[in-house]
């Protein structure tokens, strides 16, 4: 019997839709020659869904979510937006909340062929290829008391036991299939969330004995980052840290534009999406870049349905695309969004 999958689609805002059109035309024309069954729902969400419904998160997209076997989501919100009494940005938490997605997984991995595109010496990022798994639901982002009088303010930042136990499992999967290497980011010469945090990743790498594991002081990181980032496989932290270090690193690659990213739960559907923004710019002109899109649709095949040789063939067809110079504006090329797809189709059937 066929197991067919479901994704459900959220298209996004400006850009959006523009880039989710090109992932789902790649990922049909992948899973055309494949044995890969799966079936896509949209459903209203952000700006779009204030716009159809009045609200960025109508509670048939939550369920349509909740039931889905992942969720694709494209970007969104943007200054249409910015005076709705509740903004598009605020489904964002209320979906991740939703779909209990504690972990955030972003992927830093230098292309060869991009890498000039890099702020930082080509010698200095060639091998890059590591993963900021960040904490997504707790720590000083949701800690209590949060108040402000004239003359002070308070955040506090409390983590369980629990709540890092589960997402250092995480970082330690991920890391088998890997470089089985994973480093701790955190500030353990001052904070008692921090010292916590290694007691427990020690704990939890009993049961990993073939992962090396060492600890990172945030600011020792931040600076590593830039000057030794192939020293990275696995990076797992606290909120706030994998916040401020995730967007670091996305600076890395040099292409905003190309990187996709996770966010995962223990139960129920993990969510993919671009890491950037709706660019309101560059709407409507076509010439996004679909890349982030495609390779958000390439990790949602590996980590959701373990359909490592679709994602392989994916991978592949983009890298040849990049390689013959067929390349969006935001790459220093001069194609459009369509140019750029036809010919990662044209790649994966050839
Ligand atoms: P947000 O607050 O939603 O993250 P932002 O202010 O960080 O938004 P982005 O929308 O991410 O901004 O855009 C930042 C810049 O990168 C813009 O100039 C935008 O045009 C460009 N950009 C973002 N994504 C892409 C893409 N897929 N292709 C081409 N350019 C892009
Ligand atoms: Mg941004």
């Amino acid at each position: 019997m066929v197991n067919t999958k479901n994704i459900a689609i959220l298209r996004g805002d400006y850009i959006g839709p523009e880039i989710m059109d090109a992932g789902l035309a790649v990922l049909a024309a992948a899973a055309k020659k494949s044995s890969f069954s799966y079936q896509t729902i949209d459903y209203p969400f952000g700006g779009a869904a204030i716009d159809q419904t009045g609200t960025p998160l109508p509670i048939a997209t939550i369920e349509g979510c909740q039931a889905a076997d992942a969720v694709l989501l494209s970007a969104i919100g943007g200054p249409k937006w910015d005076q709705a009494s509740k903004r598009p940005e605020a489904g964002l938490l209320e979906i991740r909340n939703k779909l209990g997605l504690f972990a955030n997984i972003r992927p830093t991995k230098i292309n060869s062929i991009l890498a000039k595109r890099s702020p930082i010496k080509a010698e200095v990022i060639a091998g890059t290829d590591f993963v900021i798994v960040r904490e997504l639901t707790s720590g000083i982002y949701f800690g209590k008391p949060r108040n402000q009088t004239a003359t002070a303010a308070i955040d506090a930042s409390t983590y369980t036991v629990e709540e890092i136990e589960r997402i250092v499992r995480v970082g330690f999967k991920m890391s088998q299939h890997r470089k089985q290497h994973v480093t701790i980011v955190d500030k353990a010469n001052v904070l008692a969330t921090s010292k916590l945090w290694r007691q427990v990743a020690a704990k939890v790498a009993q049961d990993y004995p073939e992962i090396t594991l060492d600890y990172c002081y945030v600011d020792a990181a931040a600076m590593k980052i830039i000057s030794q980032p192939t020293f990275f496989d696995v990076i797992i932290t606290a909120n706030l840290f994998g916040d401020i270090l995730s967007d670091e690193a996305s600076v890395l690659t040099g292409s905003l534009g190309t990187i996709p990213s996770m966010s995962a739960g223990s139960t129920g559907p993990n969510l993919y999406e671009p890491i950037h923004g709706s660019a309101p710019d560059i709407a409507g002109k076509g010439i996004a870049d679909p890349i982030s899109m495609i390779q958000s649709i390439e990790m949602m095949l590996r980590e959701s349905f373990q359909e490592n040789q679709l994602a392989d063939q994916i991978a592949q067809a983009v890298q040849k695309t990049i390689a013959a110079g067929i390349l969006t504006p935001d790459l220093g090329g001069t194609a459009t969004t369509q140019t750029v797809t036809t010919e990662i189709i044209r790649n994966l059937e050839g």
